[in-house]
C-alpha cells in the first residue's frame, strides 16, 4: 500500500535494526484517515473470504481491526492481555511472548464471543517473530472457528513470522513489507 509506505518513510523512527517506531500514526497517536484507508484495503483483500468477525489483540491492532470491520460491516473482537474483574471466567487464553516489551503475557477472548463455524479474519499492526499472530490463531482453533486469513499492516520480512504462518497454508497479507532497518533506514521489499 503506497500511502502507508510513504507515511512510514515520512514519520517512522528506526529504533534499532529490528524495531520501527510508528508512534505518530499507529502506536500512540493515530492517523484516522490513514487507518481508515488501511481498513478499506484489508476489506478489499479479504472480502471474498467472507469473514464474519475480525480478531486482533490490544492495543495497537485495535484501530486497524476496527476500520476493517467497519468497512466489512462485521463485528471486531480484541483479545485482552490481562484478566479483568468484569471479564467472563470462561475464556480461551494463550501465553504469548511480547516482542517489544520482552515479557510474556496472557491474551484471552471470552468464549461466548467466538463460536464453531465463525469465519475469522485476524488483523494486527506488526509481525516480527509471529508469536502474537500464532497466539490468536490458536484461540481461533480452540473455539472451533475457521480462520480465513491474517492481515498485517507492517511485515518485517527479515524476521520469520509472516512466512512461518504462510508455511502452514494460511493466507497472510501485509500492506507494507520491510526488508531491512539497517543503517537507520527503512528499506521495503
Ligand atoms: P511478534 O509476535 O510477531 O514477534 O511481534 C508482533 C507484535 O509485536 C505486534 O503486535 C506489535 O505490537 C509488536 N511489534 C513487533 N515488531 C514491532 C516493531 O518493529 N515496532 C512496533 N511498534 N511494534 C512491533
Amino acid at each position: 500500500m503506497e500511502l502507508l509506505k510513504r507515511r512510514i518513510q515520512e514519520v517512522g523512527v528506526v529504533v534499532s535494526d529490528k524495531v520501527l517506531k510508528l508512534d505518530t500514526i499507529l502506536n500512540h497517536q493515530i492517523d484516522p484517515a490513514l487507518v481508515l484507508e488501511m481498513g478499506r484495503e484489508f476489506a478489499r483483500l479479504f472480502r471474498e473470504t467472507k469473514p464474519d468477525k475480525v480478531l486482533t489483540v490490544e492495543s495497537s491492532g485495535i484501530p486497524i481491526a476496527y476500520t476493517t470491520a467497519l468497512t466489512l460491516e462485521i463485528p471486531m473482537i480484541f483479545a485482552r492481555r490481562k484478566k479483568t474483574l468484569t471479564m467472563d471466567q470462561d475464556t480461551y487464553s494463550e501465553r504469548v511472548p511480547s516482542f517489544t516489551k520482552g515479557i510474556v503475557t496472557d491474551i484471552m477472548v471470552s468464549s461466548h464471543l467466538l463460536h464453531p463455524g465463525d469465519r475469522v479474519l485476524i488483523i494486527d499492526d506488526f509481525i516480527a517473530n509471529g508469536d502474537a499472530a500464532r497466539g490468536l490463531i490458536r484461540i481461533v482453533e480452540k473455539a472451533g472457528a475457521e480462520l480465513v486469513g491474517v492481515g498485517i499492516a507492517v511485515e518485517k520480512s527479515f524476521q520469520a513470522g509472516g512466512n512461518s504462518i504462510r508455511e502452514k497454508g494460511i493466507r497472510v497479507e501485509s500492506l507494507a513489507r520491510i526488508a531491512s532497518l539497517e543503517g537507520g533506514r527503512v528499506t521495503f521489499d
